[in-house]
């Protein structure tokens, strides 16, 4: 089976692991810092707070923005439920907007219906590894005096306008997931320009105590002060090493995740399989390759029966009984959302992809497709 992703793992990344193994800081060591240090640069970020997932990510910075009872947070009805639970975690209310027909991305009309004066957040979702419209989404924000959060878990190293997502977001959310562009087994980081918003994050990610086990030692002190309710939330130095070591990789990650995409596009450029849009003025990082197809669930089925790993992204999150069940969410909330799912798969992505292996996906939907 052709899996739909798959991180790329060198013998640099091994031999720093390794190295991480040999010393004497398992965790809150010298690798954290540095790895937020080279994140921090790619991103164009004052600081980056590494997690330990994409989810705790997204949970610190609900909690950073103090999301509580009553608030409401605007997010894309077509995303990983992560999006939406972290600000159920904070016990607010996510209200589901609908996307964009060609690109799946958060509409800034859909955001902008939804507002109510209980909202206090709009989160984006670069779906797909494209970056939303984040002018439009950062002009709406400022209009109403909303805060502005990317869910970039698709987008590391992608642009918007020549610019890192980062720079039209007051804080942007990154995961480390095997799948995602870079890997470290779980891991997640936020970037932001707001030392408030960081300082926040890193207590939050270690109980809610103001300084960590390393700091103390240094300062050969015991004392410290838990000062709100926080979470372990860290990251671990051998996972810093590898986020490291694989941040080195990430523009020749990125390039054959584009070179990949630029294949599909010629080969399904005729039809009858439809690549999502890519708008002008943005580059795109390509965590995933979404095609809207004929008969999905049939084909889905027979892709699968072919050795072809494709997979679903997403089940609208409102449609979920948890949702459903709490929220009273249900379906005619989000037609286009509701729509598109009916027609979505997403194909192999992924750098370590070969031509070959290119080559039978197309012709194994050429060959299924040629009798429907
Ligand atoms: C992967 C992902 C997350 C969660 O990241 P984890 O590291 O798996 O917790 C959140 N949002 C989106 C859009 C994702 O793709």
């Amino acid at each position: 089976m052709i899996p739909y992703g798959k991180q790329h793992i060198d013998e640099d990344d091994i031999r720093i692991v390794t190295q991480v193994l040999r010393s004497d800081w398992l965790t809150c060591g010298q690798m954290v810092p540095d790895f937020e240090n080279a994140l921090a640069k790619v991103c164009q970020a004052e600081h980056c707070v590494a997690v330990s997932s994409g989810t705790a990510a997204l949970h610190a910075a609900m909690a950073a923005l103090g999301i509580g009872k009553d608030d409401e947070v605007i997010v894309p009805s077509i995303t990983f439920a992560a999006t939406a639970n972290a600000v159920t975690y904070c016990g607010g209310t996510p209200v589901f907007a609908d996307v964009e027909e060609d690109t799946l991305l958060l509409s800034p009309e859909g955001a902008e219906k939804a507002i109510t004066p209980r909202t206090k957040a709009i989160v984006g979702v670069d779906y797909a590894g494209q970056p939303c419209d984040w002018s439009s989404l950062r002009a709406l924000a400022d209009k109403h005096g909303l805060a502005l959060v990317a869910d970039s878990c698709h987008a590391l190293g992608a642009t918007c306008e020549g610019r890192p997502v980062n720079a039209f977001a007051d804080m942007t959310v990154y995961s480390f997931h095997p799948v995602k562009h870079i890997a470290t087994g779980e891991g997640g980081a936020i970037a932001t320009d707001s030392l408030e918003y960081a300082n926040f994050m890193r207590r939050f990610r270690n109980h809610g105590i103001s300084s960590d086990a390393r700091m103390r030692e240094s300062a050969g002190t015991w004392y410290y002060e838990m000062v709100e309710l926080g979470y372990n939330y860290r990251l671990t130095d051998i996972q810093c090493a590898l986020g490291l070591s694989q941040l080195n990789k990430l523009d020749s990650f990125l390039k054959r995740r584009r070179s990949i995409a630029s294949k599909y596009d010629k080969a399904f450029a005729e039809g009858p399989v439809r690549p999502l849009q890519v708008k002008p003025n943005r580059t795109h990082a390509y965590h995933l390759y979404v095609v809207r197809v004929p008969e999905r669930d049939t084909l889905f089925a027979e892709l699968r029966e072919a050795g072809i790993g494709v997979q679903v992204h997403y089940i609208p999150v409102h449609l979920h009984p948890f949702y459903r069940k709490n929220f009273g969410t249900g379906r005619g909330l989000c037609p286009v959302a509701e729509a598109a799912y009916e027609q979505i798969v997403s194909i192999p992505m992924f750098p370590a992809l070969q031509d070959a292996q290119i080559q039978t996906v197309v012709d194994t939907f050429s060959e299924l497709l040629k009798n429907k």
